[in-house]
Order: C-alpha cells, then structure tokens, then sequence
C-alpha cells in the first residue's frame, strides 16, 4: 500500500439507532473501566470486534457497521440488556452511598489536581504509580460517594510507547490521540463554542486552553487541552506529551494545570450550577500554583484581601500530598525562570517576590537561585502528608528544615498510605471465587470468604490466571520479537515459553535506577541455577519503562534482556515491553510472587505488589514503603536491608545474596509442597508445558494467600486510603477552610494579623530562669517534679503561647529520648512582659532523667505546632 499522509483527520461519532442509544451513554462513563458487567455486555454484542477494539468501547461501537447496529436494534434481548445496564449505572450515579452518610463538617465539594491519571489504558494519561494511584484515586471516590472533581491535563502524545531495538535498547514513539475518538466531552458555552481558559504569557503571548470532562463514576474529571487553532505553535505544543521537554515546557505544563485548572473549574462550577470546592488537594508538586490562583482570587474580589490574608484562607483549605524521597521526583526551576512567567502577569495582584518566597530552598543545603515546587506545595497547604508511615518518617526529615527548632517527630506531615481500586485490580476469576459461598457479595468487603474456598480450588483458580499470563507472554514476545526484526522461523521457541506449572515471579514498573530492576542478575550464575532447577524451577516475567531521557535505566533493561535472550534460560525468563495498565491486569493475578527490590527508603509506597496481593499473589519485598507497615510475616517475606555503612556495591551484593536465599530455602520449596514433588520437574530445557495440573496442593502455600487475601485485601483497598483522606485531612480542612472565610473572612484577617505580630516580636521571648522542686533527696519513682518557668514574653500575652516541660530519660550527652510533654500553665504576670509559668510531672522510670522548657505560638486557627516554625528552646 502506498504511504499516503492525511493532512487532517476527524473522527465521525457512531449514531446509534434509538432503542441501543443507551450503548452511547454506557461507552462514555469511564465505569466500565472497572465494572465488568458493562464490559461483558459490550464483548457479548460481538466478541470479535470487542478484541479487535482491544476493550475500548468507543472504538468497538465505531467499528460497528450499519447494518449489525440495526440488526442489534432489534433484538428485544439485547435491547433489554441495554436498558438494564443503563438503569444499573443511572442507580449508580444517583443513589446515596457511603459519603451521603456522613456529617455536616465532611466537604460539599473537593478538588484534587494531579499532573497525570491512569483510568485505563484507553486513555494513556500515565507514566506510571502517581497517575495510576490519582486514577484510583477517583475511582474510589466515585464508588464511595465522595463530591471530588479531578482536574488534570490532556496530553495528545501521553506517555510513551515502548519497543526493543534489536540489540535490546529501548525505542520510544508517541502515538497521537484524537480526543473525539475517546470517551471525552468538549465543555462548551450555551452557544455551543467551546470553552476556552486563557493565561498571559511574556512578550504579549497567550495561553489557551480547552477543557474536556472525563465522566469517571460519579465524579468528573477536567483536561486542560492546548492544542487550540487560536494558539501560536509553541502554546499549542504546551500539552504535547507527559513530562515532555525540561526547563520552561514543563513549567508552562504546571502553570497551565495549577493556575488553568482553577479556572476551569469556576467555568464547570458556572455551567452546571455546581458547588465551589472547599477543599483543594495538591497530588504531588507539580499542581501547586493551584494555591497561587486561588490567593490571586482573593487579592482581586471586592472583598480584597492582603497577601498574608489571603495566604491564610487559601492554606486552611489546602492538602498537599508528596509522593518521593527521590531527588529527581521533585520539580525545581530557575527561581529567575519563575519571575520571567509572573512578571507577565499571571497573577497581577500577586507580588512576584511573594511567589518566589514561597519556593525557595530557605535552609540549610537549599539553593537560593532554585524554585522548589515540594516546598512551595508545604508551605501552600496547612495540612500535608506522605503515602505511607515509613514515607512520612521520611519525609519529615526530608523537609525539617522548613520547620528548624522542631524534633523531626513534630514536622507537620502525616501520612495517609495509598491504596489500590479493588474491582480495577481483582481478577474476576478472584471475585467470583470468593462469591460463590455468598451470592451477591462483593469481594470489596468480604474477603474472609476467601476462608471458605477449598485449596483445590483456589490453586486450581491460581494455575488458570497462571497459564492465561503465559499465553499473554508469549503473544507478547511473538509481536515484540518482529518488532525487533526476527522473522516466524526464528520464534518456534516461544511456543514454549513459560511453564503453567512453575512457580512464576513478577517484576514490573517504572526503571528509575533506585528500583534496582537489575538486582537479580547480580549473580548471573545463580540466577541461572534457581530458573534452571531440576526440582524446584522457578520463571521470572519482566515489565518496566525507562525515562526517555535516562540512559541509565535504558542500560538496565538492555542488560536484562540480553539475559532473558540467552537461549539456556529464555523458556523461564522474559522481558515484556511497553508495560501498561492492559499489561498490568493480566500480570499482576498471574504471577505467584510479586518482587520488589528497591534501595530502602526510597520507594515511597508501590502499589503494584498491593495490586498483586489482590489476586492471590505473594510478596517478595524488601522492607520498604507499603510492605514496611502490612508485612507479618506470614502474608510473604521481607528481603533483608543491609546496614547503612554498606557502599552501594556492597549493599547490592548482600541484598542479591538474601534474595537468592529466600527464592532457593524458603520460597521455591514452600511452593512445590515440602516434599519437593513439584509438576515442572521433568520441564527443564525446552519442554512443552505440562497439561496435567500437579496432583499436590501445596497446602502452606494456600494457606499464605488465604492469609493474604483475607488480611491484606481490605488494607490496600483504596476505599480505606480513601476514608483516612476523608476523616484525616478532607474534613479537618473543610472545617478550617469554612472558619477562614465566615463573617467576611473575618478569621482568615485575624490570624494573619496575628500571626505578623507574633512572627515580628518572636525574637524577645526568652526562658531566663527555671526552677525546680519536689523530689526526694535521692530522687524516686513516683515522685512530682515541680517545675517553675520565668519567662519574658516582650509585648505577646500568656495567652499567645504555649509553654511545656519537656521531660525523659537523657543519653550521656544530656539529649533527651522518648519524649514526653506536660503544658505549664501561667501563674504570675511579675510585670515588663515577665511571666511566671508553673506545672508538676510524675517521674516515671528509674535511669538518668532530664527536663527543658520551651515556648511555641499558640492559637486556634493553627494546625500543628510547628506550623510558623517558631519555638524558644529553654
Ligand atoms: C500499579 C502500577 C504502577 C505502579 O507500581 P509501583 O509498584 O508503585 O511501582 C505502574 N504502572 C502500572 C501499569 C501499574 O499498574
């Protein structure tokens, strides 16, 4: 066929005949994402075509012809299926749910910003675990009634497609999608023209922007898209691709969706009479000028407000969520880069040196010349937390110098642990196992059902998610194996790859180098020796992309599939490419052991071994993120973390070693039934796949994916994480946020007056005198510490602060551990702004014991203690 290029394409939408109208309406609600019955319904109209869509619904009814469309219009059956589903998702839609139970403080309205979203592969709005988690992140909310409305940005390239040059380098193209042909909707005007947010740009340029609204469940989602005819070139290109290019085309892609999306949401807010957010959450930092738009809101009305007063009304109802310890996750420009974009007036009422204050790297290590989006993030948002307890340790110390004076315990971070959207992850094959002994239940609640599922069954269920894995490997490995040039009489070996029977290990995601996906071949021989075991084989399955832009995951993966091409171990290893949510579904069930090797602390959470333990999937993990607070030791087993003092290469050494251990002594033999009486045996080389199932069940291996199941299932669901944003963040913001603005902002002013007080007069309080009293002569258990605190407060009142005792056990240089805090209160205003402040405390334990006294602000309207970062340490 010629190469004959369209100057222009368009996509016709289908009219479907009227009694099938609904399929229209059932194709755009992103719901049949995850809700199996809408999808079996579009795959029974024709199962062909429904493959050859590859499960988009829009695309399948655009290959529909005429004629089947009129065909299908008649038959009452399927028109009566229709409508049932349409009345199932209108309920759905409609009906009050968890959310609609709850009081009056939860929030009418939230808006989570996030830069990316993975819903399903249909849209490839995703680059990995931070838009898959926002993507759940709805999903969960829809399913649960909460009033979210996501706003993000279309990207027409999305995120790369993945290929394998023939000497295994990664190759990466960028497919263009046509917004028409995806489940999308332009919002437009009353007079039909569409919508359009502007930005001002320097040198007299503007921004542009349509909106498009993704239905997901119940909630909406907004995709600022810049690809618009009133665009100059460079504006349009603004949302070409996910992280594009550095520099100033990433920091335009941030301004567009912080300053944009606020102000597609007002116009969404005006056409459908909806509610104004109460709560906005900042999902990483690379939405944070949402914070800045919204201050210029307030600075501009009629009611007008004061920087500092506005930078406290927007902060009480604002959540900011940090999502990596890793350097590089973290976006930092040019301070001068930010000064040139605001100098043209993106925010006019918004001094400029302000923003650059909000960004800057003000402690020790930071850069003056640098515009830190994390920081800026914490300091835009009165609450703040990391994605799982370890992550929130981390991030407290990561970020302590923003609060100085304050233990790293007291950095005001918490932490909400992730979670993942259940009916997107469970196999159905999953569900309905558990389902059968109680009709109608959903395995969102009731995984202890799993309990009432013999082991034949269940291991009969694991070996079918197993060998439907191996054949989506090896149609896999066909396809990439002719990318990279080989030709069919080369590739008879596939037919062969992988063994139904044979203990089968996950590894996929992203290839930033702290994930170590080359930590297995740090012994090649080993790894050989355990894929190649007569008894106890095992078989690895491999995903992950790199960067563009980093050769040095790109060099990982070349390593590894040099490896996997070898043809002694190729039938037990295999490296798939452009790994992506479709990829993920059929993995993640059929693996047994899902592995996670990253150098600890740094994988924030990872979700993909939630998504595996789901199904059924054990994990191998090393103790970090997610896998440091659920792991019990019997739900998997944690790869050991060598000391601190190891050198990189050291460390990788000895963790390999731990994990060659593990697979050989405990994993393999567990999994082959003690006895080692293992189907595969007789496999190695390049046997066929057995047919027979194995005779044996190994019953303590059933007896951990029970345990897994019925334990882990309702800990990793992101209804949970969803509830903890609700009762630990959501509301608590609401509440502040609603305070901030009552009686014309009348409390938003006060605190900020106050807090410009207490901020300029904070350098005359001092501690100038402690006395102390109450102990026996040889001090005891049990006797009362009687302390007296003289304090010199300038012109702040008693009531401006609080002042504790901080007390315990003391190390040998006098630092104090496992403290403990009792407030003293006021006693005698001795006059010249000198206080008496007083209090008694219990000694509790034997051993050295020691006490200070410190003073820090006080007022309601703040969060946590370390919030002004103020404290006198005595
Ligand atoms: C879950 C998932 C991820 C994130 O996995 P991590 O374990 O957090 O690295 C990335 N990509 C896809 C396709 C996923 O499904």
């Amino acid at each position: 066929m010629a190469l004959v290029k369209a100057i222009r394409r368009f996509t016709v939408r289908t009219v479907l005949p009227e009694p099938i109208a609904a399929l229209d309406t059932l194709a755009t609600n992103l719901r049949w994402s995850w809700h199996q019955p809408t999808r079996d319904l579009f795959a029974s109209l024709d199962p062909a075509l429904w493959e050859e869509s590859r499960h988009d619904p829009a695309g399948f009814l655009g290959l529909i012809t005429r004629e089947k469309m009129q065909e299908l219009a008649l038959d009452t059956a399927v028109v009566a299926r229709v409508r049932a589903a349409e009345e199932d998702l209108r309920r759905y839609l409609e009906e009050p749910r968890w959310y609609q139970g709850l009081g009056e403080d939860a929030p009418q309205c939230i808006a989570y910003f996030s830069p990316e979203f993975g819903i399903t592969e249909v849209l490839p709005q995703y680059s990995g675990g931070l838009g898959i988690l926002a993507g759940d992140h709805l999903k969960s909310a829809s399913d649960l009634g909460v009033p979210l409305i996501g706003v993000g940005l279309l990207y027409q390239a999305g995120y790369f497609k993945q290929s394998l040059s023939r000497d295994a380098w990664q190759q990466e193209t960028y497919p263009v999608i046509d917004p028409d042909a995806l489940p999308l909707t332009l919002l437009k005007e009353s007079d039909g023209t569409p919508c359009v947010v502007t930005l001002p740009l320097p040198n007299g340029r503007k921004l542009h922007a349509y909106i498009w609204r993704a239905d997901v469940g119940r909630v909406p989602l907004l995709l600022l898209d810049s690809n618009v005819p009133a665009n100059d070139d460079g504006a349009r290109s603004i949302t070409d691709r996910l992280y594009g290019g550095g520099g100033d085309h990433r920091l335009q892609q941030e301004l567009l969706l912080g300053m944009g999306g606020v102000k597609a949401l007002r116009i969404y807010q005006r056409l459908t009479d909806g509610l104004a957010p109460e709560v906005f959450h900042t999902n990483e930092g690379h939405a944070g000028f949402l914070g800045i738009e919204r201050i210029q809101e307030l600075m501009s009305a009629s009611e007008a407000l004061t920087w500092d007063e506005a930078l406290v009304a927007g902060r009480a109802s604002t959540v900011f969520t940090t999502h990596t310890p890793v350097a590089a996750g973290i976006d930092r420009f040019d301070a001068a880069q930010i000064k040139y974009f605001f100098d043209a007036g993106l925010a006019p009422d918004v001094p400029t040196t302000r923003i650059l204050e909000l960004g800057r790297e003000s402690y020790d290590g930071g850069d003056p010349a640098v515009f830190n989006m994390a920081v800026m993030g914490l300091r835009l948002a009165q609450r703040a937390n990391g994605v799982a307890k370890l992550h929130g340790t981390v991030s407290r110390a990561m970020f302590s110098g923003l609060w100085p004076g304050f233990d790293h315990s007291e950095v005001p971070i918490t932490s909400v642990t992730n979670g993942v959207h259940v009916p997107t992850w469970v196999d159905p094959k999953i569900s309905s196992v558990a389902e059968t002994f109680e009709p109608g239940s959903a395995v969102g609640g009731r995984w202890d059902l799993v309990f009432n599922v013999t082991d034949e069954q269940l291991w009969e269920t694991r070996r079918e998610l197993r060998a439907r894995l191996i054949d989506d490997v090896r149609r896999r490995l066909r396809a990439a194996w002719t990318k990279r040039g080989a030709g069919a009489a080369e590739l008879t070996w596939i037919d062969s790859v992988l063994d139904p029977d044979v203990l089968t290990i996950g590894f996929a995601r992203r290839v930033p180098t702290y994930k170590r996906l080359t930590l297995m071949l740090r012994d090649p021989a080993r790894l050989k020796r355990l894929l190649l075991d007569p008894e106890h084989p095992i078989q690895i399955v491999i995903a992950g992309k790199s960067h563009p832009a980093d050769d040095a995951g790109k060099k990982m993966i070349q390593d590894l599939v040099r490896f996997t091409d070898d043809p002694e171990v190729r039938h037990r290893i295999a490296f798939l490419p452009n790994y992506d949510i479709a990829m993920a579904r059929t993995l993640f069930p059929g693996c047994d052991v899902w592995l996670n090797n990253p150098l600890r602390p740094l994988e924030a959470c990872g979700t993909s071994g939630m998504k595996a333990a789901l199904n059924g999937s054990l994990n191998l993990s090393v103790l970090d993120g997610w896998w440091d607070e659920m792991y019990d030791g019997s739900n998997g087993w944690a790869i050991p973390t060598a000391s601190g003092k190891a050198s990189p290469q050291e460390r990788d050494d000895i963790e390999a070693a731990a994990l060659y251990e593990l697979l050989e002594t405990q994993v393999a033999p567990r999994f082959y039934g003690a006895s080692g009486s293992g189907a595969g045996a007789e496999s190695a080389g390049a046997a066929g796949p057995s047919t027979e199932p194995p005779s044996r069940v190994p019953t303590h291996w059933i007896s951990m994916i029970k345990h897994t199941l019925s334990h882990l299932g309702p800990q990793v669901s992101a209804d949970r994480m969803l509830g903890d944003y609700v009762s630990e963040l959501y509301t608590p913001a609401a509440v502040a946020g609603r305070r901030a603005v009552a009686e014309d902002f009348r409390h938003a002013r006060e605190l900020a007056a106050w807090t410009k007080h207490v901020r300029s007069n904070w350098s005359q309080v001092h501690v100038e005198h402690i006395d102390s009293g109450g102990l026996s002569e040889v001090p005891q258990i049990g006797d009362k510490l009687h302390v007296s605190a003289y304090l010199n407060l300038g012109v702040l009142n008693p009531a401006d602060v609080l002042v504790e005792l901080a007390y315990g056990r003391v190390d040998d240089s006098d630092q104090l551990t496992d403290v403990s805090l009792a407030e003293l209160e006021p006693n005698e205003n001795l006059g010249n702004g000198r206080y008496l402040f007083n209090g008694a405390v219990m000694v509790e334990h034997s051993g050295a014991f020691g006490y200070t006294v410190r003073v820090i602000p006080r007022h309601d309207g703040l969060a946590s203690k370390a919030e002004l970062g103020l404290i006198v340490n005595a």
